[in-house]
């Protein structure tokens, strides 16, 4: 097995987590550091309950659940992470450091989450800001429906309620 290789893209975003914590007057932990990494390994949507079980159960660190809810607060405030509310779900977090701009589609059964990326939606930002004279900062753009196969599930289970 070949050892992971180091991500560049880690060391930068560590820099800049020092330098928000150095400037907050907050402690440079090990383990705010080593959640950091863990999340900059990934490249999935999640929620602070599994990010929590992962570290604990699959990876073994010695983290606290406080730990863990606490430092996902600290790296969004610096940018480093994003913070979606998909429908009612539990919020979910998302690396953003480097990483593209994109909205998101959501199956309502089985909360799955894809990506999605069309510059039109640039277009609407800069078209709509002239015309309503808004400096428009971010935007949010969540589109709820049922994926493909869970399109295919509900037909099925139609047809089996059916006979
Ligand atoms: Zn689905
Ligand atoms: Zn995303």
């Amino acid at each position: 097995m070949s050892k992971s290789q180091p991500n560049p893209q880690i060391e930068e975003v560590k820099n800049i987590f020092s330098a928000y914590l150095e400037q907050k007057e907050l402690r440079k932990t090990n383990e705010r550091f080593t959640i950091l990494e863990e999340i900059y390994n990934r490249t999935d949507h999640f929620d602070a309950e599994s990010l929590y079980e992962f570290l604990t159960k699959k990876k073994k660190y010695n983290v606290s659940r406080a730990t863990v809810y606490n430092t996902l607060e600290l790296l969004v405030s610096c940018d480093l992470i994003k913070k979606h509310q998909f429908g009612k779900n539990q919020a979910q977090y998302e690396k953003s450091y480097g990483y593209k701009q994109h909205d998101h589609i959501i199956c309502v059964d089985c909360k799955k989450v894809v990506e999605f990326c069309d510059p039109r939606i640039q277009q609407i930002k800069s078209m709509m800001g002239d015309l309503l004279n808004f400096k428009i900062t971010h935007h949010s753009l969540n589109m709820y429906g049922v994926c493909g196969s869970c399109q295919l599930k509900r037909e099925l289970d139609s047809k089996e309620s059916n006979t």
